[in-house]
């Protein structure tokens, strides 16, 4: 089959929010951009995010400001996100969200004109922007939009394999087209990876099929990047219980920012027994233990969820402040939210690990590649707070692809290498063969593994028996049937989904064993006690024969004019300073 070539000066990889938004940005630098992603332009995984976008605008709490939501975000984090990230986040979340206002997105407004905001779990002050819970879905349509008006074209259905790296220098990827099979070399002076985390490894999931599978950190760790912090992956309180195929599809905190109840089987509102104060706003990763311990312990439905009741609310509010849930539950169960509570359940939702990133311009160990979005790490520390994702995407999507662009514009030279492009041809090669193996199977017997072994509480010997799992998995997975058929080359990239998944679900499981401790989204039955001494990112590299080796690299220090925003309340005055 013949290859082409495609040479421009910053390829990205990735067609959701932040993929969009670094190539506007590398484009509005004056470089010549080529987006691409394996789904259709406006199907990236972005279009599910339902609740909302986070700035400290004020607009419904004069009160807040970006320090406060620095303060929120680091303490909920268990402080283990990189300071420096999260104060770029917070400083520059109001311009990201008024940008995308302005260039059409239709955010809920007040009366007076300014964007309103809604509550979302464990922030101090109403700050949540939002479009229905639909909110995802209108923020990629006005990146695709956007970029399409700038004469940008995306394009779909092709699927990276490979990241084409020589000499620790990122030169353009490896591509085929899932559909026809063709391939393309991608060929740039700098390449930026957002392509997104990979929750699909769990048995319950929020993400879609054949999305979310690991790609981009597999990609990344097999170019030479370290991932951190891999084992932290936030467990969503509520995703749906029935029916079986929509198991894990998310229930969004929207419904509990508008007021929603969780009650047991008996009627009782638990949350009273693990956070009194903020109750069902509490922070993702109590609710979904308090959840998953109701359900465990006896006192769930018969299906194995709780209750999440918003019928005290008007129908007519809940159609228009959440309107996806109010169609959702009508469609799969015939049930009216406005009348009837919904069952609800832990579900796998978000990677707060990922690829290692400079905080200023999203740079990583490769030189010539950037990650920016779900892929990377640095941010979300041990649990992230909702809305926030959507926002580091536009952030640092933006920064990444500037920078890209900064790159390409001053490179003297781009070196190349046809061994490598060869190398990457032979790999696809080789994986087209009869086997006797499928790939959808392992990947369902994966997502099983991980949800039994590494699922919302683990331990040492369930992860042990994980990470065996895997290496039988593996085994199979290296004589998985792929063949063309009339449909195209799908076998091809689920046998790639495959891959990635197993090697992120290693990196994962690996770090869930290293961290012998309970912190934020990580609770580990067996060491039930935050350890101060794992006060570290956990650190995953690809080192000889292609075995992974994990390290510890300390967080670096609250920058000093912002400690005083993480002390207790009672120690702060009314402007977030410590008392004398
Ligand atoms: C149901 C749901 C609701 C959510 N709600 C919210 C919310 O309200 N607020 C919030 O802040 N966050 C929310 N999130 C999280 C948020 O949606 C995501 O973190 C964010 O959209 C990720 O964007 P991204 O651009 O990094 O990646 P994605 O949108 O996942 O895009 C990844 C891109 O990479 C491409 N890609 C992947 N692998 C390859 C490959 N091998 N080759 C080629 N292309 C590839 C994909 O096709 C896609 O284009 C929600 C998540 C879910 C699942």
């Amino acid at each position: 089959m013949d290859t082409r070539t495609n040479i421009s000066n910053v390829l990205v990889i990735g067609s959701g929010a932040a993929g969009l938004r670094a190539a506007i940005a590398a484009h509005e630098a004056g470089r010549q951009v080529t987006v691409l992603g394996k789904r259709l332009r406006k199907d990236a995984h972005t279009v599910l995010a339902a609740g909302g976008i986070n700035a400290a605008l004020g607009t419904v709490d004069p009160e807040d400001s970006w320090q406060q939501h620095f303060a929120d975000t680091l303490r909920e984090a268990y402080l283990l996100s990189d300071p420096r990230t999260v104060e770029i986040m917070a400083r520059e979340a109001p311009d990201a969200v008024l940008e995308l206002a302005e260039w059409g997105c239709d955010f809920a407004r007040r009366p007076d004109g300014s964007l309103d905001q809604r509550y979302f779990g464990a922030h101090t002050y109403r700050r949540t922007c939002y479009a229905g819970d639909y909110t995802g879905r209108a923020m990629l349509h006005t990146l695709a939009d956007h970029a399409a008006a700038l004469g940008m074209t995306v394009l779909e259905n092709v699927y990276v394999s490979r990241l084409l790296v020589r000499d620790g220098t990122c030169f353009g990827a490896y591509a085929f087209d899932i559909g026809s099979g063709e391939r393309t070399v991608f060929l740039a002076d700098a390449v930026v990876l957002a392509a997104g985390g990979h929750t699909r490894l769990w048995r319950r999931s929020s993400s879609r099929r054949d999305e979310n599978t690991g790609d981009g950190m597999a990609l990344a760790l097999q170019a030479g990047c370290r991932l951190a912090d891999m084992e932290l992956v936030q467990f969503h309180p509520t995703g749906m219980v029935a029916p079986e195929e929509m198991a894990g599809t998310l229930v969004t905190e929207a419904v509990r920012g508008e007021g929603g109840h969780l009650r047991n089987a008996d009627g009782e509102r638990f949350m009273q027994r693990y956070d009194p104060q903020r109750m069902e706003l509490s922070t993702r990763d109590r609710v979904a233990l308090a959840n998953y311990t109701e359900i465990a312990e006896g006192r769930g439905t018969s299906n194995g969820g709780v209750w999440l009741d918003i019928s005290h609310r008007s129908k007519d509010e809940i159609v228009e402040k959440l309107p996806r849930m109010y169609r959702q539950f009508l469609e799969s169960q015939m049930l009216d939210i406005s009348a009837h509570p919904m069952e609800v359940a832990p579900t796998a939702h978000y990677s707060m690990g990922g690829v290692v990133v400079e905080p200023q311009d999203h740079s990583t160990d490769v030189e010539g590649l950037f990650a920016a979005g779900e892929v990377a790490a640095g941010l979300h520390g041990a649990n992230r707070l909702g809305g926030n994702s959507l926002v580091e995407t536009l952030i640092f999507g933006r920064r990444a692809g500037a920078a890209a662009a900064e790159r390409s514009a001053n490179l003297e030279v781009s070196l190349r290498a046809r061994s490598v492009i060869a190398d990457a041809q032979a790999d696809l090669d080789g994986l087209i063969r009869e086997g006797e193996e499928f790939a959808r199977p392992l990947q369902r017997a994966l997502r099983d593994a991980l949800w039994e072994h590494c699922g919302v509480v683990r331990d040492e010997e369930g992860l042990n028996e994980g990470l065996a799992r895997v290496a039988d998995l593996r085994e199979a997975a290296g004589s998985v049937d792929v063949r063309p058929t009339s449909e195209g080359f799908g076998d091809l990239a689920h046998a790639l989904d495959l891959r990635a998944a197993l090697l992120t679900a290693e990196a994962t499981i690996l770090g869930a064993i290293e961290r012998r401790e309970t912190r934020g989204a990580h609770i580990r039955s067996d060491h039930p006690d935050l350890d101060e001494r794992l006060r570290v990112n956990l650190v995953v590299r690809c080192g000889r024969e292609g075995r992974l080796e994990t390290s510890r690299v300390p967080v670096p220090e609250v920058p000093e004019h912002l400690r005083g925003w993480l002390a207790p309340a009672d120690e702060l005055d009314v402007e977030g300073r410590l008392l004398e």
